[in-house]
Formats: structure tokens, C-alpha cells, sequence
């Protein structure tokens, strides 16, 4: 794919659909790449809905999880439970190291010495093999999430993985997520009723107040993001392990 193409494609798009629903951006993204776009979801709400609207248009692209093994049992469960009801086959991508291998290599419960070096085994580097033969990925990342991610963009070019990147509800805030949530009946993660704002892995993962929608996630670090969102400005910078 030529990336100068994208990136006039990408600017073009954006003009167009800054304020547009995100069944027409899913509905347009796939005209535009087709079975070569793909949807990755942890399993928040934002991706619960993605997966409703892609189900309700009978968009017909592949959804994958990055599996750590570290994931927490409910997830699992939800994951399972959307298979059920939207008769969808949701893909496991898993890190080439199992936990032992890496404890092996790297020392016991490398998230706690090496948090960003864990991350970038366990997601970053299983995503990058993954969409090293796609075009596009959807994701739920918004604007309200975080400081990092309040230049999201609807359409981006993603340098870290070479393909586009496409978050539909970039200008969605939580509220609006809750809200389509709560109107189609969808299930969610049981553990956001027990005061966990943002679910990832057990070790990384505590149980906060909302002061942002991602607390809870590395508390009592310098990190807030695994690597897999990093904005393009530090990858530039040579931060791609963050
Ligand atoms: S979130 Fe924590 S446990 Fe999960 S990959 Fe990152 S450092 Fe490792």
C-alpha cells in the first residue's frame, strides 16, 4: 500500500466525516478497504457497541482481542458471550512467549519490573505481526479517554503497525457510549459495576475513582498507555516501547 495515497485519503476522509454517525464511518471504511480492514476490542463498552453496529449492518470484517493470559475471567465470559449473540467468531492473538517462557527469560512478573517492556511482548509486537498483512483497523479509542489520545483522529495513519487506523467514535464521550449501551441492552464487563472505570490485565488493573476513564489502569506509574495507541508524534521520537 502506498502510504502518501493514505495519508492524502486519510486527510480527505476526515474532512468528510468528522460529524457523522459511526455505522456510516464502519459503513464507509469498509467500501473503502473491505475485508482487509479488521476490529480490535479489549472488550470495553466502546467496542461492545462497535460490535453491535458491525453485527447490525452485517459488516462482515474480522474482530480479534490480543489475549495476554492475563486477562481477567469475566472478560473471558463477555467475550463468549458476545460470540453467542452476535454468531461471530472473535480471533485470539496471542504473544510468541507464554508467561513461563518469559519469566524464564525476562525474570518473574516483568509487568512489575518492566512494565513497558511487557507490554510491548505481550500486545504490541502480537498486534504488529497481526496487521502486517491487513489495510485498516477500527478501534474504540476516544478523545475523552486521556491526554494521549485527545488528538485522535476518526481517520489516522498508524506508523507503528503501516495501515489505517480508524476510531469511529473519536468524538464520543462516555456518557454517549454508556448511553447506546444502556439503550440496546448490550452486555458489559460485570467488573464496571464493581468501581473498575477500565479493564486490561489482572496485574495492571485496580478497581479507581472516575477521576479519568482510565484510571486504575498502572496505578502508581508513569504510564498510561500500553504501546498499541501510541501517538505518532512519540513514535517518531523512538518511544514505540511505551
Ligand atoms: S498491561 Fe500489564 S500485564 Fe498486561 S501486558 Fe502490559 S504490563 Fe503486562
Amino acid at each position: 500500500m502506498n502510504k502518501k495515497l493514505d495519508l492524502i485519503r486519510i486527510q480527505n476522509l476526515n474532512k468528510c466525516f468528522e460529524y457523522n454517525q459511526p455505522q456510516e464511518i464502519l459503513s464507509l471504511a469498509f467500501k473503502e478497504f473491505g475485508k482487509d480492514m479488521v476490529l480490535g476490542t479489549g472488550f470495553g463498552p466502546s467496542g461492545v457497541l462497535l460490535i453491535h453496529s458491525l453485527s447490525m449492518q452485517k459488516i462482515p470484517i474480522r474482530i480479534f482481542f490480543l489475549d495476554t493470559h492475563l486477562l481477567f475471567s469475566e472478560t473471558y465470559r463477555l467475550r463468549d458471550e458476545l460470540q453467542n449473540r452476535f454468531n461471530i467468531e472473535i480471533e485470539q492473538i496471542s504473544p510468541d512467549l507464554s508467561l513461563s517462557e518469559q519469566a524464564e527469560k525476562y525474570g518473574d512478573e516483568l509487568w512489575k519490573s518492566d512494565p513497558n517492556r511487557c507490554c510491548y511482548l505481550r500486545k504490541v509486537l502480537p498486534l504488529k505481526t497481526y496487521l502486517s498483512d491487513k489495510s485498516a483497523w477500527v478501534t474504540g479509542v476516544r478523545r475523552s479517554q486521556t491526554t494521549t489520545r485527545n488528538q485522535t483522529r476518526i481517520f489516522e495513519w498508524d506508523p507503528l503497525n503501516e495501515v489505517v487506523k480508524i476510531n469511529p467514535l473519536a468524538n464520543w464521550r462516555n456518557d454517549d457510549v454508556w448511553d447506546y449501551i444502556n439503550e440496546h441492552n448490550l452486555p458489559y464487563n460485570p467488573l464496571h459495576d464493581q468501581g473498575y472505570p477500565t479493564i486490561g490485565c489482572i496485574p495492571c488493573t485496580e478497581p479507581a475513582d472516575s477521576r479519568t476513564e482510565r484510571s486504575g489502569r498502572w496505578k502508581n506509574r508513569n504510564k498510561i498507555e500500553c504501546g498499541i495507541h501510541i501517538p505518532s508524534q512519540n513514535f517518531q521520537n523512538g518511544n514505540h516501547e511505551n
